[in-house]
């Protein structure tokens, strides 16, 4: 493509919504170009989901190593080698990149590597070229959140993309955030010999979730040595001699060697020249309707500049819409409460749907039926000793619109929950499927065999 060609789609940023956007808008036969300032990938790939993921990995294979033998095999667990982790995590990653970089190759993408900058409607312009397209695609995500008065240094105050590549182990670590990406931190540092506390606001960690994987969520982790508290919020910090000092709004302190902010992410809008071309935002994030069109026609936007949901596969599926819907097919509006949600500590917490609170909200509490199923009963579990619960959130008489889910490898098994909220199955339709024994995904059929009247297990 020369500097005269219109593409029918110019992608700003290459993240999982952008990227994805890309290749099936290329499949589809667009001529696309894709503008990356850093990596091909994004966030989720060098900063976010995979590297998280890895540490995860390699913190549950020192808990092995350290409870060897509560299964008969002679083991020790001698430390962390950091750099041999971080190496570990690395070579996963290029491996994806490399991968990754073939497919927009492959697929005819024209990729553009550089800082862009929306020029006009249809137009983005990169380190002083002009990228003409007839439609463009804003997917320039997000970067960690701080509060006034809390300076990121990236040695003792740190954010998760600083976590991810820290040079040592930390002895002691404050977590101030108790979402998604603070429990994760504090489940694989606590593996790695960290002691950890995390600082939540709200009344519960991952205040997101039922009420119920909160609570579960909170005993495993108390029983793991996790410290946390919960209820009040963030005042100060200021650095001591060998780490840092925070102060609640209670007046009570604590003190660790690293402060890891994980209060949130902020979309990337600012000084992109979107509100000069007239493009409608809100605190920051690009408004959107629910085939992701701006208020400007020919604009679109996704992924994590956008008020939805922050996780990748989001990101995915908004990409892919917005492809879709510029090469003429008919896509459907995303369910985002059908969407999977996973939190991939120890224990992980998986769900899909609403929760039983939501449900009482929207149906009516004596309409709401909740079901608990108990790992105990699940001799998978037993054999794996995780611990943990389904929970299934029934409309009485109908359909499953929740499933909440605690304890190892739970993220694994909400591809059937899924499955069953976004058909609308009843759970005597469920209880018919026969689930392989023994799996922990059987724990799933169990829990509705006992939601439709005839428990096995339980
Ligand atoms: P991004 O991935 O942030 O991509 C935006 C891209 O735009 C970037 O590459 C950036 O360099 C580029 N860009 C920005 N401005 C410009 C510009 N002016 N010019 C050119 N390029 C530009 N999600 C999950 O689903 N599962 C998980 O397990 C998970 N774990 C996570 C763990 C952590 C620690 C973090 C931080 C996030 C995690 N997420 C997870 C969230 C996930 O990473 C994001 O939802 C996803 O990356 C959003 O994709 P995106 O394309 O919107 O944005």
């Amino acid at each position: 493509n020369d500097a005269s060609t219109v593409f029918d789609l110019v992608i700003l940023g290459g993240g999982s919504g952008g990227y994805a956007a890309a290749l099936r808008g290329a499949q589809l036969g667009l001529d696309v170009a894709l503008i990356e300032k850093n990596k091909l990938g994004g966030t989720c790939l060098h900063n976010g989901c995979i590297p998280t993921k890895a540490l995860l990995h390699a913190g549950e294979v020192a808990d092995q190593a350290r409870e060897a033998e509560q299964f008969g095999v002679k083991a020790s667990f001698e430390g962390i080698d950091i750099k041999a982790v971080h190496k570990y995590k690395d070579d996963v990653i290029s491996g994806l990149y490399k991968g990754l970089q073939g497919l927009v190759a492959s697929r005819k993408v024209t990729y553009i590597e550089g800082h862009g900058r929306l020029s006009s409607p249809t137009s983005v312009d990169v380190d002083g070229r002009r990228v003409e397209g007839r439609h463009v695609l804003l997917a320039t995500g997000s970067v960690p959140k701080s509060l006034p008065g809390l300076e990121i240094d990236g040695n003792r105050i740190i954010s998760s993309d600083h976590a991810l590549t820290l040079d040592r182990v930390p002895e002691s670590a404050i977590i101030l955030g108790g979402g998604v990406i603070g429990v994760e931190f504090a489940s694989a540092w606590k593996s790695f010999g960290t002691d950890v506390t995390v600082i939540e606001g709200l009344k519960h960690l991952v205040p997101v979730e039922d009420e119920n994987s909160s609570k579960l969520l909170e005993r495993a982790f108390r029983k793991r040595g996790i410290k946390f508290n919960l209820g009040t919020f963030f005042q100060s910090a200021e650095y001591t001699e060998n780490g840092v000092k925070v102060t609640l709004a209670d007046g009570k302190t604590f003190e660790a060697e690293v402060l890891l902010v994980a209060i949130g992410r902020g979309p990337v809008s600012a000084g992109l020249g979107y509100e000069e071309q007239g493009v409608a935002i809100d605190r920051g994030y690009v408004l959107v309707d629910e085939y992701m069109r701006t208020n400007v026609p020919t604009i679109s936007a996704v992924g994590d500049l956008v008020p939805t949901l922050q996780l990748a596969h989001v990101g995915f599926a908004e990409g892919i819409l917005v492809a879709e819907r510029l090469a003429g097919l008919k896509p459907v509006p995303i369910d985002y409460d059908g969407v999977p949600r996973v939190t991939y500590c120890h224990p992980e917490v998986a769900s899909v749907g609403i929760t039983e609170a939501k449900a009482k909200e929207i149906y009516g509490a004596d309409k709401v039926v909740a079901l608990k199923y108990n790992l105990a009963g699940n001799g998978k579990s037993k054999i794996l000793k995780t611990a943990g619960e389904i929970k299934l959130v029934q409309v009485k008489d109908g359909a499953v619109v929740g499933v909440h889910m605690v304890g190892d490898r739970m993220g694994e098994q909400v591809g059937e929950a899924q499955l069953i909220y976004n058909w609308e199955a009843l759970p005597a339709e469920v209880a018919q499927l026969i689930h392989a024994h023994p799996t922990q995904n059987e724990a799933l059929g169990e829990a509705h065999l006992a939601l439709a009247g005839k428990p096995l297990h339980s």
